[in-house]
Order: structure tokens, then sequence, then C-alpha cells
């Protein structure tokens, strides 16, 4: 067996947490190699070290004095070093730090050195063997991640190397110098590591019990998903759910690894597996609820529509050629409604109009914003008669209207569309339905 573990910010925050994680290392050995994330929160109006780091290079780079803010970011990391009574002394590489700030070697550079010193701290406090991305992880001349190259080196690299600690987030480009992945990427750097080593599970810890079936601050204490697919969760993801980095999945995913999540506050709960496929019948029929506000529908008639050849195609266009992907188009025979972001469209609003009126020549064209997008996601929707009854039948109690429906060809997702004041009350409604009744509440 062999287990790649990333520890998120708040599981590394404190000499405390790290206490936790290290106990969790320790309990199996098959957690041969660690990914450690940069310390996050300690409480709720903490400041990430992240965060720190960010704000003390765009003072550098401003050219005023930083010695304050390198202070409180060494403040955290010497408490850290002192609650774990670790023989370790980081005046050197803070003085590195610093100096290469005053000489602007970039944001990425400054952020990932949140990583950098945590990955120290773990591999002294372990006795893991320290493994700067710098050398393993490669990003392209213009910056993008090269998978291929990567999975090459560190494949190679890690074959003699039985425990490692790597930090998470960030890698180099062919010049040396530091690039990071984009916010939370420490999960990419798990993914990419558990893909190399072909682990046998990819162990991504933080601070909840696993996915939740919807938002938590929607509905109070929702239940906990055991299982759940790579499609899923993407599904989830796409509309708002926030697990994993959304590209944490790909390198797993090449390999057919399953990423279990878990709690580091609670590492007897079993988490969420996440998987390419399983037999495994789900506990509800539906997996996961989850939800973004702010769309806009653009709703557009024309007699005779539906046997004009190449409408669509001329509608779509227009959106194309002003910048504005689209996110559904349901049709009627002679309608045809473009559901966008309003944020997105709102400036272009007029143009598009105008466009629409100049290429396809429409009887009317009407708008509708602030609505909300629910995606009802479910592997089991598929082999189960009356989903679509139930779901809207319970929308249809809590009073909530539906704009707009769009069931997936796949059969893995139901998306209603609501207005944005009916969304909470949807959420419940459907959680109702689905998870409290099915469990007798
Ligand atoms: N420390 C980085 C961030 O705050 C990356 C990570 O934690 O995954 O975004």
């Amino acid at each position: 067996m062999k287990k790649v573990v990333k520890f998120g910010g708040s599981s590394l925050a404190s000499a405390g947490q790290i206490k936790k994680a290290v106990e969790i290392i320790r309990s199996d050995a098959s957690r041969r190699y660690v990914i450690p994330s940069a310390p996050g929160k300690r409480y709720s109006d903490d400041v990430k070290v992240t965060d720190l780091l960010y704000q003390c290079y765009d003072e550098a780079a401003a050219g005023r004095d930083i010695t304050a803010r390198i202070d409180r970011i060494k403040k955290r990391y010497v408490e850290i070093i002192e609650g774990l009574e670790l023989d370790l002394d980081l005046t050197e590489e803070f003085e590195v730090i610093r100096d290469y700030f005053m000489r602007q070697a970039g944001r990425d550079y400054a952020a990932s050195r949140g990583e950098y010193l945590n990955g120290l701290i773990l591999s002294a406090y372990t006795g893991f063997r320290f493994i700067d991305p710098a050398k393993v992880i490669c990003f392209d001349e213009s910056g993008n991640f090269d998978s291929e190259r990567t999975h090459a080196i560190l494949r190679e690299y890690l074959k003699s190397i039985e425990y490692a600690v790597i930090p998470g987030f960030y890698g180099a480009m062919p010049d040396g110098s530091i690039k990071t992945f984009s916010r939370g990427g420490s999960d990419i750097t798990g993914s990419i590591v558990a893909r190399a080593v072909r682990a046998d599970v990819y162990e991504n810890w933080t601070d909840v019990s696993g996915v939740l079936v919807t938002d938590p601050h929607i509905v109070s204490n929702p239940e906990v998903i055991e299982t759940i697919t790579y499609r899923e969760l993407r599904e989830l993801s796409y509309m708002g759910a926030q697990v994993l980095h959304e590209d944490a999945i790909f390198p797993v995913r090449k390999e057919g690894i399953p990423i279990n999540i878990r709690n580091t506050n609670r590492p007897e709960d079993p988490g969420t597996m996440i998987v390419e496929s399983t037999c495994r019948q789900p506990k509800y029929v539906i997996t996961g609820i989850a939800g973004k506000k702010g769309f806009c529908a653009i709703n557009i008639e024309k007699d005779m529509m539906n046997s004009e050849l190449g409408f669509g195609r001329r509608v779509l266009q227009v959106f194309e050629e002003n910048g504005i992907s689209f996110e559904h188009m349901p049709s009627g025979i002679d309608t045809l409604t473009v559901l966008v972001h309003q944020s997105e469209f709102m400036e272009k609003e007029q143009t598009v109009i105008a466009g629409l009126h100049r290429t396809v020549f429409p009887d009317m064209i009407d708008m509708e914003g602030d609505l909300a997008l629910i995606a009802v996601v479910g592997r089991g929707m598929k082999a189960k008669k009356g989903t679509a009854g139930q779901l809207f039948s319970a929308l249809s109690h809590a009073r909530v209207n539906i704009k707009m429906i769009d069931q997936g060809s796949s059969e893995l997702n139901i998306i209603v569309g609501v207005r944005n004041e009916d969304f909470e009350a949807a959420i419940r409604a459907i959680y109702d339905v689905f998870v409290n009744a099915e469990k007798g509440l």
C-alpha cells in the first residue's frame, strides 16, 4: 500500500494542528508522501500565511519597508517550531526571502514560501526527506503546467525515495523561476504526486469530514457523501460546491486512483471516497445539490423558428462574438432561451440585443435577470423512476416558481432555474425530500 497525503492550511495552522497531522501520518506506514499547504487560519478572522506573503510582497514592490510584515510571518513559523520543540532555525531562510522580496523575485515566488517553509518544518518533524518542488514540478515557458514532463521527472525521482515531504502549490519554469498554481493549488500537487508514485489512494486531509450533500450555510449539518464519482463531483464543483481545486481531479483520474477526503480533527471518520466508477448504490437517490446565483435568461421568440436552418448557431455566434459563454439553452418550437452569467453579460447587453436583431430577425427578445441555477446531481437517478416528479412537487410545496428545467443527457443531473430570492428555500426543499424524508425525518 502506498498513500499520498495532502494536508490543507487549517490542518497545519499551528503546532497543535501539525501534531495531529503527524500522528495521522505515523499511524499508517503506507502514508509515505506528504504534501503540505502553508499555515492557514487558526480562527475565523485570522489571516492565512499565503495572504500575508502576498501583502508583504506588494509592499516590497511598492518600495515600502517590510520589516514588520516579515516579522509577523516569521513569528507564525517560530511559534510552530517552538510548539513542536524542534531544533530548527529559519533565520537564514528569512534573510534570503527578504532579499528576494527586495529584488522583486515575483509574487509567485513570494506566495510559494508559505508551503516551502511549512515543508521544511514537517520534514524536520517527521524525518521524511524534503523535496523542493522547484526541481520536480514543471511549468512551460508560458507558465502552463507541463504535465507529462513533470510526470516523467517525478516518477523517476521518487522511485528511490521511500518517504518524502513535497510542499504543495508551486513548481518552476524552465528558467528556474518559481511558478504557482492558482489558489488552493496544493490539491493539484497532491494529485500529481499520487499519479507519479501510482498511489493506492490520495488522501486529502482538511477540516470537514468529507464532501457534504449540500452547502452547510443553507442546510444545517448536511450529510456527508460516502462515495462520489469524479463526474458527479465535477458537476457539483462547477455549480459552486467547494471541495477540491477543480484541476486536482485530472492527474489521479488518468490512473484511476481514488481520492479520500478526510478530517484532520476527526481522523476516525471515513470521509468521502471520490472514484472513477462504482457499483456501490448511493445512500440516497441524489448524491449532492449545489447552485449559484446571478444568471440572466435571454428569451428569443420568432414564428417558425423551428424550421429555420442554422437559427441556433447564429444566435450563439452573437454571444461568441461578444465573448460571452452560455450556460444552458432550453428551447421550444418558436422560442429559444440562452442562459448566461449576469455579471459577464451586463455590459454587453445592448450590443448583444442589437447583434441578435441583425442576425436572426426575432419577433421579440425579452430578458429576465436575477436567476439562480441549482444542480441536483446523482448517478442513482438514472435507475430510479419519479425523481424529477419528486423534485418538482417538492419545489411546488415550497412555493418556488421554476423558471427553467434542463436534464443532462447522461441523466446524471437535473438543473432547475429559480429566482435568486428562492434559491435557499429551493435547496432546503430538495434536501428535505431526498435526504430528510428518506431518513424518516
Ligand atoms: N496556500 C495556498 C493558498 O492559500 C495554496 C493551498 O493552500 O493549496 O491558496
